[in-house]
């Protein structure tokens, strides 16, 4: 095709490639148990397998498709096999899918409301169908000064209301106090606020983070914030952030709300609740309890693209002061004045994010709610609760390994059982093992530390996994171990 002739967005090419790509997709699908879990491959491998410098001239898809096959899957690690149990999931659809793509599709950028109307008014409307679903309290709803929009991340998530509550404080207490303000968290907080901390310009000695231990089961106790937070008083600090976690991300915790808002809002401070991976099962009446408290919080965020079948990426977040996002967030520069924004009647999402652009994310969070039903979320929910109860049972049932945490979702974290007087406490026994299942490539698991112990993580999530793969992961495990404890 010469320079002249290109045609870069020709339907009949999109049609006949398209299908051809979304063949290719669904062959992946169908064949995504035969490549090995976790890639195999060594650093820099592409290199050797690709040329130095871009094509003059154009190739043909077959061409590039077999490139995929060929270089770049042994490359991928698969996220979505059934075998994956790493991490935590990050789901995708069939309905995410088709989001995915339509959004692609239509290719807007919509930051302000008049740059595409619809993509603005359907976040908002699928977001609060989304809290209603949750049960989160009417301030979070856009009728009132609250309202959700989605974020890339859960850590963009919590940069935004970090620097939102922020700039509130020093309103308050002048600009120059920024060296006061203070941060708390439990060490189990993801080290997404350890970022966004560093991001906001907090200073590290100002950023408190609260041992959680194995006797409340890895959650925040409130009586230590409170003796922190009146500490810092006294030394003429300004403790005015809290982050809580509802299912973290070592063991998936959920500290405890309710006491934590309480004391966050005894001595006025932005209480956020990251609920990154746990918040999807709040759709289920029996695990709501885990966000009772929730009303006391000042922002709440979720990761749809983790356990809720919406393709990465996906993040909502909701905050009951949308203003307090907009004062720190907005810019208004000439470029992008218009007649709705100026009389202030429409949501413009750049002022509640940290980038200009954003894309047609909606179209995949209500794909996902209209083609599956809250029904069918909550079964999908539950059956991998149900998976992971049964993997911790097989874990019990060998005396050789044991449970480290409490199973509260789909998590479950452990071990094996060290011999007495073993020198690192299981670390290097349990690291082997770590190792040996996923250079197995049957599996993919990853790992943390409790309580100083190296703990195993098998996460169920990914859309494909039935009990027959979690027996099967079950039974590799089984059979390294068997390996490992004779070598020993
Ligand atoms: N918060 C929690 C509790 C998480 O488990 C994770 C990731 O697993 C994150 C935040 C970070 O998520 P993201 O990659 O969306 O920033």
């Amino acid at each position: 095709m010469e320079n002249s002739t290109l045609k870069p967005m020709d339907s009949e090419q999109l049609r006949e490639y398209g299908h051809q790509m979304v063949d290719f997709i669904a062959d992946y699908y169908k064949t995504i148990e035969s490549f090995p879990v976790r890639s195999q491959v060594k650093p820099g491998y592409l290199r050797e397998l690709l040329p130095d410098s871009a094509p003059k001239h154009p190739e043909s898809l077959q061409d590039v498709l077999n490139d995929v096959r060929q270089k770049i899957i042994p490359g991928v690690t698969h996220w979505q096999s059934p075998d994956y149990f790493a991490y935590y999931p990050s789901n995708s659809s069939t309905a995410g899918f088709l989001g995915e793509m339509l959004s692609a599709g239509f290719n807007i950028v919509g930051f302000s409301w008049v740059t595409s109307p619809a993509a603005t008014e359907l976040e908002v409307i699928v977001l609060d169908w989304l809290a209603k679903m949750l049960k989160l309290p009417n301030e979070f709803l856009s009728s009132g000064q609250g309202g959700g929009v989605i974020q890339g991340t859960a850590s963009e998530a919590i940069l935004v209301v970090l620097l939102a509550a922020r700039d509130k404080v020093l309103r308050k207490v002048g600009r120059n106090s920024l060296e006061k303000l203070v941060v708390y968290a439990s060490d189990q907080t993801h080290a997404a606020l350890q970022k966004a901390c560093q991001i906001a310009g907090i200073y590290p000695e100002n950023f408190r983070v609260l041992k959680a231990d194995s006797n409340t089961n890895y959650a925040l106790i409130p009586d230590k914030l409170q003796e922190a937070i009146m500490n810092d008083f006294s030394s003429g600090l300004i403790p005015f952030f809290l982050c809580a976690t509802v299912g973290t991300t070592s063991s998936a915790a959920v500290d405890p709300l309710s006491e934590l808002g309480k004391i966050a809002k005894a001595n006025d401070m932005w209480f956020h609740v990251d609920a990154a991976y746990a918040g999807s099962a709040c759709i289920c009446p029996e695990y709501r309890h885990h966000i009772d408290g929730i009303e006391e919080a000042t922002s709440f965020g979720m990761n749809a693209h983790k356990w809720f079948l919406t393709n990465f990426d996906c993040s909502v977040l909701w905050v009951k002061d949308q203003n307090a996002l907009i004062q720190s967030l907005s810019t208004n520069p000439e470029y992008l004045k218009n007649k709705a924004s100026q009389e202030n009647n429409v949501v413009d999402f750049k002022d509640w994010q940290i980038p200009l652009g954003r894309r047609f994310r909606s179209l995949k969070l209500w794909m996902v709610l209209r083609l599956y039903g809250l029904e069918n979320l909550q079964s999908y929910i539950r059956n991998h609760i149900k998976l992971a109860e049964q993997f911790k049972e097989l874990v019990c049932s060998d005396h050789r390994f044991e449970v480290v945490a409490p199973r509260t979702f789909s998590l479950v974290c452990f071990r094996l059982i060290p011999r007495e007087g073993d020198q690192d406490n299981g670390y290097n026994l349990n690291y082997n093992l770590l190792d040996a299942v996923n250079s197995s490539g049957k599996i993919f698991i990853s790992h943390t530390v409790l309580s100083g112990k190296f703990v195993l993580r098998f996460a169920v999530g990914a859309p494909l996994t039935e009990e027959s793969h979690v027996k099967a992961a079950w039974k590799v495990l089984q059979d390294q171990a068997t390996i490992l404890l004779t070598d020993q």
